[in-house]
């Protein structure tokens, strides 16, 4: 192979730019990218050349080489954050970005951050506002507490109650609750960043009222519990509710300081759920300060929401680290409206889509899957597709144990691994289960506008 030839072969960059593909894609991506993505697949191109015997493939990329240059341009304009088809079932998927925001909000949402906004600006005085005022209210109104607060998630929340309320001091937690959520959270090592040191209590399934007692010392700063949202200790368990620790608060002043991880507002089990305790009742049982996700149960934006007793939440928002914290005006304005839809449990239980899609009852389910497999059948008569029931998920970490009957539409592929493969680069992608032979599509998580566009894009490759 004569490798001289093959480098001579490569066009001059002059001469690309003067083909007529480049020079449209230089009239649509402007002249700078294109002469940098030229630069880098020619030199790319030599790289192979030098290190390749396949004369071959190194002829056929040579010629293909314009194309390639445009396929790269062309790519790399196109965003890499994209919508996804939720067909898992799960409905808080942490990796698919959690809780949907509704169309409803995300329409008012852009009317807001599109321009300017009295988002740190009190129109009524004429002075420098209160980012937390918009939702401050709406939150105690809804909640029951005394003040509130918001941080980017519910991590960071953890981390700034502890900062400002237990630092140089001693926190006590029962061991059963020394949780780790996704992504490396736990709370023995948040608690160690903030400089609070932990005193475990009890053993994993039991904690009682004594093991706090008498955990106490003159170093205590605060009681912290937390909601073991993502596992259940069942069997030979007891742990102490904060309402029965309330009388040692009050009689040691020391404050009891909630992770309530979900942050349910509504109880789900009028709606066939397992009881998950809700917010409003660690207020009522005298939870000093209560911390919760945005994104979770409660349907909102990520967000970590701080409530409780004013002088905390005032310290909180004295605490430098607050700065650090602190949520945009996406947030701030997602939230409030979210929160908005709470003021009627009838107008939450249909707007917020978190909830909407948990409470979808099965006879509806199962008439969605059949109308999304006729719109399938009616693309493609290749491929064996049928509805069957299954059992969707909450995830998130939230109700780890619950699964909620729903109906899938089954489509049998003999390549199941490549089909997947194809589903991810679809566009929009799409994610679904696979069951041995068989991708099921879980239509609690499936919008109905969506059918038609699920229907093309399976159509198409199938
Ligand atoms: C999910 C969860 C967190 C973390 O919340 P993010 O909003 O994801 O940061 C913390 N504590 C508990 C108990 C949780 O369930």
């Amino acid at each position: 192979m004569d490798k001289n030839l093959l480098f001579r072969s490569i066009p001059k960059v002059d001469i690309l730019l003067e083909t007529k593909e480049i020079k449209e894609l230089i009239r649509e991506y402007g002249h700078e990218i294109v002469l940098d993505i030229i630069r880098e697949e020619t030199d790319k191109l030599r790289h192979l050349i030098s290190n390749s015997e396949n004369e071959e493939e190194l002829e056929e990329k040579i010629n293909n080489l314009t194309s390639t240059i445009v396929g790269t341009v062309k790519n790399l304009f196109k965003p890499k954050v994209k919508k996804v088809i939720n067909g898992t079932g799960t409905i808080l998927h942490t990796n698919l970005g959690r809780a949907p925001i509704s169309q409803n909000i995300a329409n008012k949402l852009s009317e807001i951050v599109c321009g300017y906004s009295n988002i740190e600006f009190n129109l009524k005085t004429g002075k420098r506002g209160e980012r937390y005022s918009h939702f401050a209210e709406l939150l105690c109104r809804i909640t029951g507490a005394e003040a509130a607060m918001v941080v980017n998630n519910n991590a960071a929340a953890v981390m700034l109650i502890l900062d400002t309320m237990a630092k140089g001091g001693e926190v006590i937690v029962s061991r059963g609750e020394l949780v780790e959520i996704g992504g490396k959270f736990r709370i023995p090592d948040v608690m160690k960043r903030s400089g609070a040191t932990l005193v475990d209590i009890g053993t994993t399934n039991k904690t009682h009222f004594s093991d706090y007692e008498e955990a106490i010392t003159e170093n205590t700063k605060a009681f912290l519990k937390v909601h073991t949202s993502n596992y259940n200790i069942v069997g030979f368990t007891e742990s102490v509710p904060a309402s029965e620790l309330r009388p040692l608060s009050e009689k040691h002043s020391i404050p009891i300081i909630e992770d309530l991880g979900s942050g349910v507002l509504i109880d789900l089990a009028k709606y066939g759920l397992t009881h998950e305790p809700t917010v409003q009742e660690a207020i009522e049982s005298g939870v000093d300060v209560v911390s919760f996700s945005g994104d979770k149960l409660l349907g909102g934006p990520q967000a970590g929401i701080i409530i409780g007793k004013k002088k905390y939440i005032d310290m909180m928002k004295k605490n430098q680290l607050t700065r650090a914290l602190r949520v945009d005006k996406f947030t701030v304005t997602a939230l409030e409206l979210t929160l908005l839809a709470y003021l009627s449990e009838e107008k939450a239980m249909t707007e917020i889509p978190v909830l909407k899609m948990i409470s979808e009852p099965y006879d509806s389910l199962r008439n969605r899957a059949n109308e999304l497999a006729d719109i399938l059948k009616s693309k493609t008569e290749k491929a064996e597709i049928t509805v069957k029931e299954c059992e969707s998920q909450v995830g998130g970490g939230s109700l780890p144990l619950e699964r909620i009957k729903s109906a899938a539409v089954v489509i049998k592929s003999e390549n199941i691994t490549k089909l997947e493969k194809i589903m991810h680069n679809f566009e929009p992608a799409i994610v679904a289960r696979t069951v041995e032979d068989a991708i099921w599509l879980d239509v609690r998580t499936l919008a109905s506008e969506d059918f038609e566009t699920i229907g093309n894009l399976f159509g198409g490759v199938l």
